[in-house]
């Protein structure tokens, strides 16, 4: 079969709300908040501002701390547009700090994947709430080194044994020592930081929100955001919003992260549509509504908006979570340098930031855009596929061809 042209819905060219230096402001924002799988509050509290700050947005909790965020006045749909993200990102949990001579000595678990050889020497730095569960900045943080790691035979979890130099209460949480976020300096498109994945993802969606309502004044696209606690540990959060019936069944779930990039799939060569994970493959005609979005912005040459259409195995993600409860899923992702802060350069295993790009960033904040803006042509379960109508209307077209010879 000669393939068909990618449909574009509507061949105008679309004009952009988002302000990359908008974007840039709230990553340094978001990507600040220290977070670890259970201790996402100082995330939490951000969003909780961000939403206070704008009339046009609500902001609800359910009991289990994950956060819905929806526009006001627009009518609820069956069918809502779903941006999904995780708040933590791997990191420590203290369990006991003892008096060593010149210091303390902690015993901690590590929740998430790093793989064992980055730990020996690497840096922690301990965070401690506040009595109202802030956190205040870095003060009153308690910064440590990893002297050793093994197995915890009955979680699976590493347990690691640090030092430091102050003590560390128990059930404090640590994540690496590393500067929250740096725009480098000599690549300004490069932006490195303690934990993209998945705070990236919350960035994305921020600022798509942030801009909502110039890119929908009349409020038709019921989009709505779902920010999810301790996916690192097994989608614990996805899984608390699934089994809460939080969401209508109807719900088309997008589930934004950052991804391990690859030759394959490449830093700066835009945001990915991210067809399947490590363990699944998501919706078919959603994730082809999504590159018809693409499609349409990149326009008729295909040059005017980069992005990528990948399988992205590296590590799974929440729509494999989602998708297990019924729900219609898709996902995206942004190419992400030194995925779980496991350095990618050089022989020995070091700890580092993560990074991803900022126009990777931006683009997948238009990408969004684009969705809410062609939000109709995305089939819902009860309509004919688009493809399928453009395939009937070429068969009907040759079919003539067919009855000619029926025994060619
Ligand atoms: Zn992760």
């Amino acid at each position: 079969m000669s393939s068909p042209r990618a449909a574009s819905p509507g061949r105008t060219r679309l004009r952009s709300e988002i302000r990359p230096a908008r974007v840039l402001a709230l990553a340094a924002r978001t990507l600040s908040c220290p977070t670890a799988p259970y201790r996402e509050g100082a995330v939490i509290a951000w969003i909780r501002s961000f939403a206070a700050a704008r009339p046009e947005l609500v902001l609800r909790a359910d009991p289990h701390g994950n956060l819905e965020l929806r526009r006001r006045g627009v009518r609820a749909s069956r069918t809502p547009l779903v941006l999904a993200a995780h708040m933590d990102h791997p990191g420590f949990r203290a369990l006991r700090c003892t008096r060593r001579a010149g210091g303390f000595a902690i015993d901690a678990l590590f929740l998430g994947g790093v793989r064992p050889e980055f730990f020996p020497g690497a840096r922690a730095r301990f965070f401690q709430p506040d009595g109202d569960g802030r956190l205040s900045g870095d003060v009153g943080t308690v910064s440590a080194r990893v002297v050793s790691v093994r197995p915890d035979r009955a979680s699976g979890e590493l347990r690691v044994r640090l030092t430091a130099r102050a003590a560390v209460p128990a059930d404090a949480f640590g994540t690496w020592d590393l500067p929250p976020f740096r725009r480098h300096p000599r690549q300004p498109d490069l932006l490195a930081t303690r934990a993209a994945d998945d705070l990236a993802g919350v960035t994305a969606i921020l600022a798509l929100f942030d801009a909502i309502d110039a890119i929908d004044p009349q409020r038709r696209v019921d989009v709505r955001a779902c920010f999810t606690r301790a996916e690192e540990v097994g989608f614990i959060g996805a899984i608390a919003v699934a089994r809460g019936q939080r969401l209508p069944p109807g719900a088309r779930i997008i589930a934004i992260e950052a991804s391990r990039a690859s030759p394959h799939a490449p830093q700066g060569g835009g945001p990915i549509l991210r067809v399947g994970d490590r363990i699944s493959l998501f919706e078919d005609a959603l994730t082809r509504w999504i590159a018809r979005v693409g499609a349409a912005l990149a326009g008729p040459t295909g040059r005017r908006f980069a992005w990528q259409r990948r399988l992205m195995d590296g590590g799974a993600c929440e729509a494999t979570a989602y998708q297990l409860y019924g729900y219609r899923c898709a996902a995206m992702c942004l190419p992400l340098g030194n995925y779980h802060n496991m350095g990618d350069r050089g022989r020995t295993p070091r700890i580092v930031a993560e990074t991803i790009r900022l126009s990777d960033l931006v683009g997948l904040v238009r990408f969004f855009e684009g969705m809410v803006r062609l939000d109709d042509d995305c089939p819902r379960r009860s309509t004919t596929d688009p493809l399928r109508r453009r395939l009937e209307q070429r068969s009907r077209r040759v079919a003539r061809e067919l009855r000619r010879d029926p025994f060619a």
